[in-house]
């Protein structure tokens, strides 16, 4: 798919409009309904006038004339209603097609992207689709129709004069051919800062405290100011050019006014036509204004969805893994995975170096299993590859005896549970972020879960229980209860392979024995992974897998280690004491 041309905008519009193509020429029927019914009231009004200069009844004509309003007034709101209610429908055509894409992005295409970014496309970018479909699609129907229509009501009066006009015409289409490009770049900019805008605002919230405590608020808003200046700068030059283009018709009609005003003038005088004909094209003439505007209103609005049509797109190009599928949680008992690495090598991306030189490792199913080792040595990476946020460059990755390449991602990450090195929790309440990985885990369990992660205290603390709001991204729970919380996120989801990232490293030492005491009893039936930096986590541990600058130096026990391994050693004599182990 990224190699073919992207497809051009108007064929991406088409393909979220098709679901609605016919409430949208339903719309489209209306409004033209519309014009219709108000072409007709000068009509009557000269009829019900007449019939009052004569002192005939008007009852009459006054009936069909209420009658023709009303319908006006009634076609009239049920078209725009249509019409709106349609582009809303294509709005979120493309804004559930875009939320589930990002879902699913590969996470090397989240690292290479803002996230404000996208998220601007998704709210922003997709709101440009509303007008292009209301007023540009249809505008391009029903304009283009009036227009055809009177063209050829002109054509039937003097083929002479339409070719005049026509000439005008195309003249005013070729400005608006130079105009139309100029719209498209600068919305296409304008959207571009919008997404900047969207990425510096995540950056400062994401990190509020920090920004605060660095006194650097005045240099984040100025970043924040760049971006919604550059947005306006942007939006300032389109609105020039479509002002531009806006005002062509009314030039365009001028012209052609006086065009045929003097040819028609001319033709006159050699007794060509006469001029109740030129009266009748002149009038014509001015008929064509509305329509003519609204076909150029449709090709402007037409460039401002396009650009924004591209960013959408942009995001649907990004790397993705296929659509999820829901499976199963692994069953009460079910066997533990073990795990193995053979000869893996792995870099973020190609222009970075090496974070995996041949990793090689094994892991029986049942037990627990320590890496150690320098920071950066590549152990969170490793936890990474298993959960296949990432597919190494050689070597293979097996769980339960399979190559990861070859699970199905889903059920892949089902047998997992994998409590991450800062331990997210998510906004919304404590129970939102227990059950997040396991919908259908019941009471008890829950309850089990609670107490053995020793957040039966907090629940009980809380206002309202399970039911609390933990706040943005878990900020009104200290560190250590973040942890508990997603280490009891993930033993609820009964794992068959455990992996738990320094996941008691903010804990106290009393919650820190309890912790270990569970893992250790989870132990017994399931496989658990520990990247750990407390001695007292490592000595409990069946094997230790010492790692360092991404190779994997020794594996064995503590006491084996301590003897064998001298980087080991002194990382057990300096930071497992200094981390309080
Ligand atoms: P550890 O967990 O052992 O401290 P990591 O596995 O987190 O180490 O990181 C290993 C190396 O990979 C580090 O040098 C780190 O900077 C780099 N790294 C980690 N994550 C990414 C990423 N998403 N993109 C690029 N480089 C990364
Ligand atoms: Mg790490």
């Amino acid at each position: 798919m990224t190699e073919t041309a992207p497809p051009p905008a108007w064929r991406l519009l088409l393909g979220y409009v098709r679901p609605h193509r016919w409430t949208l020429l339903g719309g489209a029927v209306l409004s033209l309904l519309t014009g219709a019914t108000g072409l007709l009231l000068p009509l009557v009004a000269r009829g019900l006038i007449d019939d009052l200069a004569h002192e005939r009844a008007v009852t009459g004509a006054l009936l069909a004339m209420s009658a023709l309003v009303v319908v006006n007034a009634v076609v009239g709101a049920l078209g725009a209603y249509v019409l709106r209610r349609t582009a809303e429908s294509v709005v979120l055509g493309a804004r559930r097609a875009l939320s589930s894409y990002l879902l699913r992005l590969r996470i090397a295409a989240v690292d290479r992207s803002e996230p404000g970014d996208l998220m601007a496309r998704i709210t922003s970018d997709t709101t440009l689709l509303r007008t292009v479909t209301s007023e540009s699609l249809v505008g391009l129907a029903t304009g283009g129709l009036t227009l055809a229509a009177t063209v050829v009501m002109m054509g039937l009066v003097d083929a002479v004069l339409l070719g005049v006009t026509v000439a005008v015409i195309a003249g005013a289409g070729v400005v608006i051919g130079l105009i139309a490009p100029r719209i498209n770049r600068a919305t296409k900019e304008a959207q571009r800062a919008v997404g900047l805008m969207g990425a510096a605002l995540e950056r400062v919230l994401g990190a509020l405290r920090t920004v605060k405590a660095s006194g650097a608020e005045a240099r984040e808003e100025r970043a924040l100011h760049g971006a919604a200046e550059e947005s306006w700068r942007q939006s300032v030059r389109a609105a020039k050019w479509s002002a531009a283009a806006g005002n062509t018709a009314g030039l365009a009609i001028q012209v052609a006014f006086l065009t045929v005003l003097a040819v028609g003038g001319a033709r006159v005088a050699t007794g060509a036509v006469d001029v109740g004909t030129l009266v009748a094209f002149l009038l014509y003439v001015f008929f064509l204004i509305s329509p003519l505007q609204q076909v150029i209103g449709a090709v402007t609005q037409y460039q401002t969805g396009a650009a924004a049509l591209v960013r959408v797109q942009e995001a649907l190009r990004l790397p993705a893994e296929p659509p999820v599928r829901a499976v199963p949680l692994p069953a009460p008992g079910a066997r533990p995975a073990a795990v193995s690495f053979r000869d893996v090598r792995f870099r973020y991306a190609d222009d970075l170096p090496y974070v995996h030189h041949g990793v090689t490792f094994t892991v029986p199913a049942r037990g627990m299993t320590a890496f150690v080792g320098p920071s950066g040595a590549g152990k969170t990476t490793v936890f990474s590859l298993i959960e296949r946020f990432y597919d190494p460059e050689s070597g293979v990755i097996a769980v339960d005896g399979r190559d990861v390449a070859d699970w199905e991602l889903p059920e892949l990450r089902a047998a997992i549970g994998y409590v991450e090195q800062d331990a997210p929790v998510l906004s919304g309440s404590l129970r939102d972020n227990l059950l997040l990985g396991s919908p259908e885990a019941d009471a008890d369990e829950v309850a089990r879960v609670v107490r053995t992660t020793r957040l039966d205290g907090l629940v009980a603390r809380l206002p309202d229980g399970l039911e609390t709001l933990v706040g943005h991204r878990g900020t009104k729970l200290s560190g250590g209860e973040r942890q508990r919380v997603a280490i009891a996120r993930a033993l609820l989801r009964r794992p068959r392979l455990l992996l738990l990232d320094e996941a008691t490293s903010q804990l106290d030492a009393v919650n820190e024995a309890a912790l270990r005491d569970t893992v250790a009893d989870v132990a017994r039936t399931t496989t658990v992974l520990v990247v750990a930096h407390r001695l007292s986590t490592v000595t409990t541990a069946d094997r230790i897998v010492v790692m360092d600058a991404g190779r994997v130096r020794a594996v064995g026990t503590h006491r084996e280690l301590v003897a064998g391994d001298p980087l080991y050693a002194e990382l057990a004599a300096t930071q497992f004491l200094a981390a309080g182990g």
